[in-house]
């Protein structure tokens, strides 16, 4: 038994030192020293000696195993070594070949527009704010003062979610849900998506607004005209004209439909316009004191003002796109017009 180990362990040797790959290491660890391997089964062999030669020959055993483990992991590393040292004499980089180019991307004008406005106004002091798109029919419409069956609800047509809760028709609830979080002062304005069931040219089912809430306890119309003017001015450049003319918006009282002088033709006249000179661009009001209410402020100590306005009419004025649609076809040739910013 003794010399069928030697036997074995000259083998093993022999073998390690003529390999010359990792898998080939790991076959003879596998014929020698696996589950059914050589130097197993002899060791299996072990029982059928006698008790006292079964110590001497077993402790044989275990130094051939350590060290046939011994060599085969050796033999690893210099195998995995010299497999590197191959692999960096024949795979070659050509640094001199020209690299790949990553084009750059652009803002649409949409987010561009959103950029803007909230910079104009987070310098007249108004914060973020924002609210779910999925909206509770109260947050949309009750508490801004549309009651069940109003007719002003059929201003707005609603894509319902199920019976109470709806996609929201505009950013207003936000003024809600900011009311009956804070207590006053309030200056905030919050862009988001609106949805409502209309597409045509100048409609579209999805589109952004940007609504803006002031409250105090001294807010006037005054103050609606002086930021609202101090906005549009920056915007669209200084000393555009501004006009307010009376409306009605349920949320609001009184209301106004605010215009600016025309962007394309200054105000003589044009397409765009429809001979007008003007171009409204947003709503806006004193808010309903029974808004007030429905948040919990008193309107007896408090008064604000809101307004709001389409970001996609804004930008079409802003950038002299005469179609809606382009702006959500997202036609590469027409968004990468915007790279970098404006270019009106
Ligand atoms: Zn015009």
């Amino acid at each position: 038994m003794r010399e069928q180990l030697e036997q074995l362990r000259l083998e093993a040797v022999e073998a390690v030192r003529e390999a010359d790959s990792e898998e080939r290491l790991n076959e003879i660890r596998v014929r020698f020293l696996g589950r059914k391997g050589e130097l197993t089964g002899l060791m299996k062999g072990l029982g059928a000696l006698s008790p006292e030669e079964r110590p001497l020959v077993g402790q044989v055993v275990n130094c051939v195993k350590a060290e046939l483990e011994t060599l085969l992991e050796q033999a690893l590393v210099r195998e995995r070594d010299a497999a590197t040292t191959r692999r960096l004499a024949t795979e070659r980089v050509d640094i001199t070949l020209p690299g790949r180019r990553f084009r750059q991307g652009s803002k649409h004008p949409v987010t561009l527009v959103i950029e803007e406005i909230t910079e104009i106004f987070a310098g007249l002091g108004f914060s973020v704010a924002e609210g779910p798109e999925i909206e509770h029919d109260w947050y949309n419409f009750e508490a801004l003062n549309f009651p069940p069956e109003h007719p002003a609800r059929d201003m707005q047509d609603t894509f319902f979610v199920e019976q109470e809760m709806l996609l929201r028709t505009h950013t207003s609830p936000v003024q809600i849900r900011t009311m009956l979080k804070q207590k006053p002062p309030v200056r905030i304005i919050a862009p988001g998506t609106v949805y409502r069931c209309d597409s045509d040219a100048t409609h579209s089912p999805m589109f952004h607004q940007i609504e803006g809430l002031m409250v105090d306890s001294k807010v006037s119309f005054a103050d609606l005209k002086g930021i609202l003017t101090t906005f549009t001015n920056q915007l669209f450049g200084q000393k555009t004209g501004v006009r307010l003319r009376p409306s009605f918006f349920p949320f609001t009282e009184p209301s106004a439909e605010v215009d600016i002088a025309c962007v394309i033709c200054g105000g003589n006249g044009c397409r765009v316009c429809k001979q007008s000179g003007w171009l409204e661009i947003l709503g806006a009001g004193m808010v309903d004191p029974e808004v007030f209410r429905h948040v919990g402020y008193d309107p007896e100590q408090i008064a604000g003002f809101a307004f709001g306005m389409g970001i996609e009419r804004i930008a079409m004025l802003k950038y002299g796109i005469s179609d809606m649609r382009l702006l959500f076809e997202n036609d590469i040739r027409f968004l990468k017009q915007f790279q970098g910013g404006a270019t009106s």
